[in-house]
């Protein structure tokens, strides 16, 4: 089954809800006017649909594995990942003084969501080099970012991010890498670090791996940890890849799905490595990279979504299977109500989905452009949910694509299953899921609820607008508001363990309203046509969720720790 990209779905987006104008207004984002915003989705929609998506069962049929210690990537993904760097996708939107494009986030985002659709297992490379390249960007040295910036953004080297260890996961503080210094600037890099993507590549030049490890001044905990650029070749005098570092890759690990990107045990034996930010100031810096890889995880679930979405519409317009009480219909399943129901939810929530994570990642244009200390809150505020909210609906997504499937959902020849194995992984790495909804909770609520009350008052502002021509859809998202007021409220004036145990309903319900907002928005733009319907089946429909996902977030801690371990066990 083909791909299509959903470029005008994006466009649609950014042009008449998400107030794109608003960022080609400003100074930084003047060049990215509404016709470079069109032809850049134009573009790289044809390159998803013709150069991408025909690889994707490539990765799931042919793994990424290791030849005698050397990486080789499944069949096509070299010539795909040439296609995505040479057409400038790794470095849209990267200092042009270093050859990126410097174009808005939002427009990165939806181009990232859309080559994710196409071939999940190969965007995670340039996936991670963007989230490289921003971190460079801010916490190098000059020399550094002479060095590897252009490189990076033009794709001949690729990059990768590297935390996690066996006893160190979402407690990254309890790593025990080292790093010594050299004494001629550089560092010797020791330990070993696990389930790396991309660690390795038959396809570019140079792999640069960003490495945390801790000095040995470092305190224990992340305010001991320091950041490291450790090159797979230390670049020599002309800045080409020369002598091998002391790196290696010493195996894959096996995993469900995403069986195309190779995700690597990596070994430093004191291998060259040069600081990048502050000593001990490595979080600060690795921080960078995983807010960017974040938003870019949850468009990596989206991506997913609209795949799988349509591969079950494809599949539900050509199976027949009994009779369909529709008189006009296809004859086929997709006349059943109950697969018209999960066709609908799915499309609907792929609108949410997309709609707050182009909302973030405007949030974050508006934020570089301005300096305004609210878009920045806005962005922060919204990235733990663009990722969870993300993940979720790719999961969600692609369990009812399979479902649409039946039995040949389960069969693995329709492809079907594919997005559901591959999708899965994007709610646990980048930070799980739970971890997200933590620090929507917890660092991101350290305002008292402040930003999370404005956004709530301006998803009320737009109800009210509303009310004119859609009354019962503005007056069910007016409502939904209340009850996530009420609990925001509750929320702040909570303990902190009582905050975590309700934090990931919370997330889910937060997200479900201003998909609400963002189908109420779509309705008030397209009067009488399909976004109108696919509106008021959401707000009907899905919005009530919220309800109950808000009375779990009020219940505290006590009742999920009602059962001892024993009690669990028995
Ligand atoms: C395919 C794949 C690719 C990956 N790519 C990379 C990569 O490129 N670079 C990299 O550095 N890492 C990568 N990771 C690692 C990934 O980021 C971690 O798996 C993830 O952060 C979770 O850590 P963990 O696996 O140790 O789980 P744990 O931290 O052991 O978590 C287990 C469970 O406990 C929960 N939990 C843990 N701590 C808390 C807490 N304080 N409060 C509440 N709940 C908690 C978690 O939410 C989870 O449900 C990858 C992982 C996979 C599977």
């Amino acid at each position: 089954m083909s791909f299509r990209a959903p470029a005008s779905d994006h466009q649609f987006l950014l042009e008449q809800i998400l107030n794109f104008d608003q960022i080609s207004a400003t100074e930084k984002f003047a060049e990215a006017d509404a016709d470079v915003m069109a032809a850049i989705l134009s573009e790289a929609g044809k390159m998803c649909d013709e150069v991408l998506a025909p690889l994707q069962r490539n990765g799931d049929l042919h793994p990424a594995h290791l030849e005698n210690g050397v990486l080789r990537t499944s069949p096509g993904f070299g010539e795909g990942y040439k296609a995505i760097a040479t057409g400038g996708w790794i470095g849209m939107s990267a200092a042009p003084e270093f050859g990126g494009m410097g174009l808005p986030m939002a427009l990165t985002t939806a181009v990232n969501e859309m080559m994710a659709g196409a071939c999940l297992a190969l965007q995670l490379a340039p996936l991670m080099s963007q989230g490289q390249i921003e971190a460079l960007e801010h916490h190098a040295s000059d020399a550094l970012k002479q060095l590897y910036l252009p490189k990076l953004i033009s794709g001949e080297w690729a990059g990768t991010m590297n935390l996690t260890e066996p006893q160190a996961g979402s407690d990254v503080g309890a790593l025990s890498s080292r790093a010594e210094p050299n004494g001629d600037g550089t560092y010797a890099v020791s330990g070993q670090k696990i389930y790396i993507s991309w660690g390795d590549n038959d396809f570019t030049e140079n792999v640069c791996h960003l490495v945390l490890a801790r000095l040995p001044d470092g305190v224990a905990g992340t305010k001991g940890i320091s950041l490291f650029l450790v090159p797979k070749y230390l670049p020599d005098e002309n800045g080409n890849p020369g002598k091998a570092n002391d790196l290696s890759v010493v195996s894959l690990e096996h995993k469900m799905g995403l069986h195309g990107s190779p995700t690597c045990v990596m070994q430093y034996d004191g291998a060259t490595g040069w600081l990048v930010g502050k000593e001990h100031g490595g979080m600060a810096a690795m921080f960078t990279m995983m807010n960017n890889a974040r938003l870019g995880v949850g468009g990596q679930g989206i991506g997913a979504a609209e795949g799988a979405y349509q591969h079950a519409l494809a599949y539900a317009l050509e199976r027949k299977q009994g009779r369909t009480p529709v008189a006009d219909g296809s004859g086929t399943i997709v006349d059943h109500a109950d697969v018209r129901r999960m066709l609908m939810e799915m499309k609907a929530d792929v609108f949410a989905a997309r709609a707050i994570m182009l909302a973030c990642a405007s949030a974050i244009d508006m934020g570089s452009a301005t300096g305004e200390a609210e878009w920045k809150s806005r962005a922060a505020f919204l990235t733990p949910i663009s990722k969870a909210f993300g993940t979720e609906t790719g999961i969600r997504v692609a369990e009812q694509g399979v479902q649409v499937h039946g039995g040949m959902g389960f069969i693995e020849e329709t492809g079907a299953a594919q997005f559901y194995r591959d999708v899965r992984v994007t709610a646990i790495y980048e930070g799980t899921n739970g971890i997200q909804a933590m620090d929507l909770v917890g660092r991101k609520m350290m305002d008292g609820g402040e930003m999370a009350n404005r956004l709530i008052d301006e998803i009320e502002e737009q109800a009210e607008r509303a009310r004119p021509t859609h009354p019962n859809m503005a007056e069910a998202v007016w409502q939904a508001c209340e009850t996530l007021r009420e609990t925001t409220d509750w929320l702040v004036e909570a303990e902190m363990q009582d905050r975590f145990a309700g934090a990931v309903p919370y997330l889910m319900a937060f997200a479900r309203v201003l998909g609400g907002h963002y189908h109420l928005a779509a309705a008030l733009a397209d009067r009488g046509g399909a976004r109108e319907k696919l509106a008021r089946f959401y707000i009907k429909r899905m919005l009530p969720q919220h309800a109950g996902y808000l009375t779990h977030a009020r219940e505290g801690a006590a009742g999920a720790f009602a059962l001892t371990v024993e009690e669990l066990a028995s």
